[in-house]
């Protein structure tokens, strides 16, 4: 044994690193260590959730953004972008169509777009709900005040997604201007908890200043807040962003941070993204494989999806909703993998509704 296969051993055993470990684990890894942390975190995710695939149905709603994101497509001095947003009566079709395609969560994602006010999205989601009472709304709309996440978790909302980004205050401004801060954002993350919301926190790999110790104090910041899912995606370029010349994350480190998360984290949700498919076209099958249970389709209007720019060269820009799911479920097939149609909730919050 070395240091190398010990520390991997015993995040396997014990779920559980420092960060010192954590960082040598990720600077140090090898094609051997990351084999066999896939494989365990592939039979820890069949242990709890089987070969399920959840799916979710994501709708992007509006590219209206009032931040300025240095990586970010969609940031609001994107001059460039061509903006959109959708109306109630829009997003309500787009879960019309999902629901018949098998959907059961709905993803309802935007920039912050001080448009949909609280009231506004409280409306949405409560007319969602009372369409679609067997499905799960997951919002993904950025930062607010916790009386309006009260709100709209009154409303129906189930999930919340929201990236930390980064765990360190350092490297969050590097990536983000000045009016935004690392304390709001986990100071979020922390409302939305409490309130009871299934709750995504999240990071992309390799964004430009990223390093072991970076991914290590991710890691860290994840066992703390123990969220519902993990949202983790590789980096990618966009033309009309600050950091259009950086290069994009890999596929093999953003597959190897899947397994760290599955393994920290055995009962988490974790989504083989979008982002994932663009870099590698067996990108989500990979991710699978490596620990992920969750794949987001794109249930957008096809009208409005090339201008949801996060990054360039986004994959599922030319697939109709029917298409998508078809798509995946050979996909998914084509590993041993089942997608089925489920709220698909975390394990926690599954037992705790059958009490
Ligand atoms: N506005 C909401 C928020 O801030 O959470 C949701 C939309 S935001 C565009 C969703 C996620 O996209 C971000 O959390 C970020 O990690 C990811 N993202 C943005 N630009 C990206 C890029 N260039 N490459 C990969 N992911 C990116």
């Amino acid at each position: 044994m070395n240091k190398l296969s010990d520390i991997a051993e015993k995040l396997v055993v014990q779920h559980h690193l420092t960060a010192e470990e954590y960082a040598f684990l990720i600077k140090n890894r090898d094609e051997k260590t990351a084999a066999f942390l896939a494989e365990n975190a592939r039979s820890v995710r069949e242990s709890i959730y089987g070969k399920d695939v959840y799916v979710r149905g994501l709708i992007e709603f509006s590219n209206y953004c009032r931040n300025d994101c240095y990586y970010c497509g969609i940031r609001r001095s994107n001059d460039n972008a061509r903006r959109y947003r959708l109306t109630a009566e829009d997003i309500l079709a787009c879960c019309e169509e999902g629901y018949a395609l098998g959907y059961r969560t709905f993803v309802l994602q935007s920039g912050e777009d001080m448009t949909f006010t609280a009231e506004k999205m409280a409306d949405l989601v409560a007319s969602i709900k009372a369409r679609f009472p067997d499905c799960a709304i997951t919002l993904s709309v950025g930062e607010r005040e916790k009386e309006v996440y009260a709100l709209w978790k009154q409303a129906g909302a189930d999930r919340y997604l929201l990236r930390h980004e980064t765990a360190n205050d350092a490297h969050y401004r590097l990536l983000h201007p000045q009016e935004l801060s690392l304390k709001h954002r986990k100071q979020c993350l922390a409302d939305l908890k409490e309130l009871g919301y299934q709750v995504g926190a999240g990071f992309m790999v390799s964004p430009p200043g990223q390093t072991p110790e970076l991914l290590a104090e991710d890691m860290v910041y994840l066992e703390e807040l123990a969220p519902e899912m993990v949202g983790l995606g590789p980096f990618i370029p966009q033309k009309d962003t600050p950091f259009r010349e950086e290069a994009a994350g890999t596929l093999e480190l953003t597959i190897f941070m899947l397994s760290v998360v599955r393994l920290a984290l055995p009962t988490v949700l974790l989504p083989a993204t979008t982002a994932l498919g663009t870099i590698d076209p067996q990108g989500r099958e990979k991710g699978m494989l490596a620990g992920a249970n969750v794949c987001m389709p794109n249930l957008s209007p096809m009208s409005v999806r090339a201008k949801y720019a996060l990054y360039d060269n986004k994959v599922s820009l030319g697939e109709e909703g029917a298409q998508a799911i078809e798509d995946l479920k050979k996909r998914m097939e084509s590993i041993g993998y089942h997608v089925v149609t489920a709220r698909g909730d975390h394990a926690s919050h599954v037992l705790a509704s059958e009490k």
